[in-house]
């Protein structure tokens, strides 16, 4: 299938500053594509280069099979929402939607069919007499994307649009957003900065780091199988434990962890003797008991701190000389061991492993 929107070797400097360097993607038509990473790296940059509103330095930007690189954003069949997404107060939700497709030059029975259309979807067919100021904000951000999506683009950017929303409101509209997107079957490109938000959205997170595609896939790739010690960081929690490799067997690497024999999925690698590695061991990995447990690795070690978070307990125990592993537990199992004294377990098959760049090139 032809990729919808593609980036050729795209870099933006501004001044001697490089804000996006040697960008490379391809986006298949329909999908929920999200760009995440801190702030700073290089997310809207692109958006706006997508959009039209930036000139790229250098490279290409394709849009359906054609270069768009120098072709303004009126010409160019994308449309953009931001946070502050600006309805036009003195104008009805139906005309507000019908904004862009007056400009198009529509018939008035066709906008209107569209418009229609357009408030069912969210339902609010109910809302298209009224003005954007009997609307609550959760209303007025659908009537917004409504009017993004009125003229049928081919790409529909999104610029933080959630950040500032309350939390309960943001999950909601989250939800929304995917639905809506799977409904229109439309492409959307989505920035953030919050992992949570790309992880509950998307089909595809785009990790961004200092202006370079630091890894791209599913969210449970992602999340499963972090590529570096960034993204491992950035997308949920982790403990790392810089291992050193003493073997393998078949695809599980043999390490010593200060002095504790440990298995781990080696994943794409073929590591030998000797080789650094960080092993990711997510909290919800990691199985706590009073007892020795009866399972690959395991650990003893002492409980310092408890937190209770309602729907899970967060404990960092600490093992050998001092390092300390968070662990998610339910509860109500976190209050059956009342003691200090704990062992740690987990499977090798919860894990994998990251290299070392400073031991690999
Ligand atoms: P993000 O959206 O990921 O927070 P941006 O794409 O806005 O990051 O910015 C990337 C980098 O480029 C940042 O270092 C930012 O300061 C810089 N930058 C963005 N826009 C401009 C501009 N118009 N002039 C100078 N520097 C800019
Ligand atoms: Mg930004």
């Amino acid at each position: 299938m032809e990729p919808v929107v593609q980036f050729d070797n795209v870099k933006k400097c501004y001044g001697s500053h490089v804000a996006v360097d040697d960008l490379n993607l391809s986006i298949e038509p329909g999908k929920f594509v999200t760009l995440l990473g801190p702030s700073g790296c290089g997310k809207s940059t692109t958006l706006r280069m997508l959009g039209g509103f930036d000139l790229p330095t250098s490279g290409r930007i394709l849009l359906s099979g054609k270069d768009v690189t120098r072709v303004p954003p009126n010409k160019r069949n994308v449309n953009i929402v931001f946070q502050d997404y600006a309805l036009f107060p003195h104008l009805t939700i139906a005309r507000n939607i019908a904004f862009g497709l007056e400009l198009k030059g529509l018939d008035n029975a066709a906008i209107h069919r569209r418009v229609s259309e357009l408030l069912e979807l969210v339902q609010l067919q109910d809302y298209a007499k009224r003005l954007p100021s009997e609307l609550s904000g959760g209303q007025r951000q659908r009537v917004a994307l409504m009017r993004a999506l009125a003229p049928d683009p081919e790409v529909l950017l999104l610029d933080e649009p959630l950040s500032a929303l309350d939390a309960k409101l943001r999950q909601q509209m989250q939800i929304e957003l995917k639905a809506i997107q799977e409904k229109t079957g439309k492409t959307f490109m989505f920035v953030t900065h919050d992992q949570e938000e790309a992880l509950t959205m998307s089909d595809t997170i785009v990790v961004m780091n200092n202006g370079r595609i630091e890894q791209m896939g599913d969210p449970h790739t992602l999340y499963g199988r972090p590529g570096s010690v960034f993204v491992a960081n950035f997308i949920g929690e982790t403990n790392l434990l810089r291992s050193t490799v003493t073997g393998a067997e078949g695809d599980i690497a043999v390490l010593d962890w200060k002095g504790t024999t440990i298995r781990a999925e080696r994943g794409g690698l073929s590591p030998k003797a000797g080789d650094h590695l960080y092993v990711v061991l997510r909290p919800e990995a990691i199985q706590c008991s009073a007892d020795e447990p009866a399972i690959g690795n395991r650990v003893k070690g002492r409980i310092r701190q408890r937190v209770f978070k309602g729907n899970h307990t967060s404990l960092m125990v600490e093992v050998g000389d001092g390092d300390l592993l968070n662990a998610l537990m339910h509860p109500a199992e976190a209050v059956r061991l009342d003691g200090e004294d704990v062992w740690v377990g987990w499977s090798h098959e919860t894990t994998t492993v990251i290299p070392d760049r400073q031991t690999h090139g």
